[in-house]
């Protein structure tokens, strides 16, 4: 076994094993893997390996691997910042995007899509640490956002996704995934249609997977550190 195919075979049994422990179903959680700053061959060891989606999130680096990698049946997904004058590679490249705040963005991927290309899944990504410069949108502001691209024909709003700040107490990490996911069984509440809870990263995922994640996005822990940009 390669390096990578053993990585990846361990994240998906912490990914198990945190499925058992908090009582979720099994298989309920998916595994994103974040590709960033890895070169194509990478991405390719790890699609041997059975991995399917994969994570980008810069914008030029991305859509040359994507270029590269067309004959692999991948699905990408676009994580990263997302500026409105970036948004037509982004719509043209991706399957998903997890890093929608704003409706200019999500009317602009909407109107971008090709036409012969299935709406484009979006996650509204929601500011739960509050901390300041942090893209997301605020929880007094997700139904709205909600609302408004629930109306647009060219994607399809699939869930919410948070990066909440980086720290070891596992109470902590609980308590902001906690938030999402109150949020987001509000919306459902209220005749939204939501699936997906984008949320957990390589050190939070079994507290991702406690409070109800169904999508964990995975990086180091499967590829190693990032290489230089
Ligand atoms: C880089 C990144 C990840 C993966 O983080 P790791 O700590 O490497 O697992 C997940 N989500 C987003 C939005 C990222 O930018």
């Amino acid at each position: 076994m390669t390096n990578i195919n053993q990585r990846l075979q361990s994240v998906k049994d912490k990914i198990s094993e945190a499925e058992t422990k908090f009582g979720r179903e099994s298989g309920s959680v998916s595994l994103l893997a974040v590709s960033k700053t890895h070169p194509a061959e990478t991405i390719i060891e790890a699609f041997s390996s059975g991995q399917r989606s994969f994570g980008e999130n810069y914008l030029q680096h991305a859509v040359p691997k994507i270029q590269e990698l067309r004959d692999y049946d991948i699905e990408w997904h676009f994580i990263g910042p997302l500026q409105s004058n970036k948004t037509r590679p982004v719509a043209e490249n991706f399957t998903w995007v997890h890093s929608v705040d704003r409706e200019k963005i999500a009317q602009r991927l909407s109107d971008q899509k090709p036409v012969e290309k299935a709406p484009i899944n979006i996650c509204i990504q929601v500011n739960v640490s509050d901390e300041d410069n942090k893209s997301g949108v605020d929880f007094e502001s997700v139904e709205e956002l909600a609302q408004a691209i629930t109306n647009l024909q060219g994607v399809h709003l699939r869930g919410l996704m948070a990066i909440p700040e980086i720290t070891d107490d596992i109470e902590l990490q609980r308590a902001n995934f906690r938030k999402l996911r109150e949020k987001f069984e509000e919306l459902n509440g209220k005749g939204f249609e939501l699936d997906t809870l984008s949320m957990g990263m390589s050190d939070d995922l079994e507290s991702a997977v406690a409070e109800g994640s169904t999508m964990v996005r995975v990086g180091t822990a499967i590829f190693g550190a990032r290489r230089a940009k």
